[in-house]
């Protein structure tokens, strides 16, 4: 599985120099795609300048790659979901819509 980041739209020109620390500091959210596009574009501005932060980048890429190969899907336990009804039930959860309880009246 390959981790695919979005292209930034930021000019270049417009990118603020970011010291290690704070590219670092970025460093999971970037890879989540988590940051806006300004941020992401001083990261990725960094990471082509810096021969130190490259490694640590790419093992965090393999690192969050290895995590999301391993996940293995889990059905939902039907009996799980009976018994959770049963009890918001049980405490006076009434079924508004499918899917969702409204709290009991006090
Ligand atoms: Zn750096």
């Amino acid at each position: 599985m390959t981790i695919t980041l979005p292209e930034t739209t930021v000019p270049t020109s417009a990118v603020a120099a970011i010291d290690c620390a704070t590219a670092v500091q970025r460093l999971w959210d970037y890879l989540d795609a988590e940051l806006d596009a300004s941020h992401m574009a001083e990261v990725e501005a960094h990471l082509r300048g810096c021969s130190e932060c490259g490694p640590h980048f790419a093992f965090a890429r393999k690192l969050a790659e290895q995590i999301a190969a391993s996940r293995t899907a889990v059905e939902p336990c039907e009996a799980l979901h009976e018994r959770v009804v049963a009890a918001l039930a049980a405490e006076g959860f009434r079924r508004a819509r499918p899917g969702t309880f409204d709290p009991p009246r006090v």
